[in-house]
Formats: structure tokens, sequence, C-alpha cells
């Protein structure tokens, strides 16, 4: 099995949802990598201390910071981001500026959970998959 290194974000309306998922998907998580915003990843270690979980700061100190850039760095394959749409949250261009940085390094991102569940049940999350790099030559060439 490929070892993936998988970011995980719930807000905190949707955090009791993101371990229940976390439970009900644990066959094809156990084994893989866990970075998580902090009281995140503070809740997953303690429903399942089991997982290689990493905190970070907690989001609205700099946590989808620190993950966005990560995932600039290559550094995380797949970031599962449990939004609550229906709360103004304090960080909110924290939340947009970390997936647009998933969008963008063409990361694989589920932010609801039906998505969630279709990424871990795809064979190509089970047999290896490795997303075509971003073409960023255009961009880096452009002469100003
Ligand atoms: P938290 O951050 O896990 O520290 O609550 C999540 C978020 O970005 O809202």
């Amino acid at each position: 099995m490929e070892r993936k290194r998988i970011a995980l974000v719930a807000h905190d309306a949707r955090k009791g949802d993101l371990i229940t998922w976390i439970g009900a998907h644990i066959q094809f998580l156990a084994g893989h990598a866990f970075w998580a915003t902090g009281t995140t990843g503070s809740r997953v270690k303690g429903a399942h201390p089991e997982l290689d979980v990493t905190p970070l700061k907690s989001g609205p100190l700099g946590g989808d910071q620190q993950i966005g850039a990560m995932i600039a760095e290559g550094r995380i394959d797949m970031l599962i981001f449990f939004v609550d749409p229906m709360t103004a949250q304090p960080h909110d261009v924290d939340v947009k500026a970390l997936t647009r940085l998933a969008t963008l390094y063409n990361i694989p991102m589920a932010c609801n959970e039906a998505t969630a569940d279709m990424l871990v049940a795809s064979p190509l999350f089970s047999n290896g998959y490795t997303p075509r790099p971003t073409d960023f030559r255009g961009y880096e060439g452009r002469v100003l």
C-alpha cells in the first residue's frame, strides 16, 4: 500500500461528523499519515489513537495556512475538509486560501462527506494514483 499524506480539517459544527466518518472508513484510512488543524487533530487522535495524526495550529490561528504551505511544498496528497457552510468563519480568507492551493496543485479535495466517501472508496485511492502535476511554465516564464 502506498502511504498517503492526508490533511484533515473540520469546522466546529462538522467535527463530530468527521470523527464518525473516519470510524466508518477506518479500513481505508488505517496506515496512512495524517496532518490536521489543531482541534480537529486532537479530536481525531482521541477517537482513533491508532492513526498517525500530527496536529498543527488550530485553523483560526494559522493551521489552514500551514496545510496550504504543505500542499505548495508537495507534502500533502489529499485534503479531507468537512466544511460548515452555514456559519461565518473568522478565518474565512484562510479557508479560501487553502481550497485555492488544493485546486492549484491538483490535490484530491473533499469538502463534504459524499465526496470524501467517493475519494476513499475509489480504486485510485487504494491502487495508487499520481495526479498530473500542474504546469506552471507559462506562468513562471512570463515577461513583465
Ligand atoms: P480546528 O480548525 O481544527 O483547529 O478547529 C479547523 C478550522 O480551520 O476551522
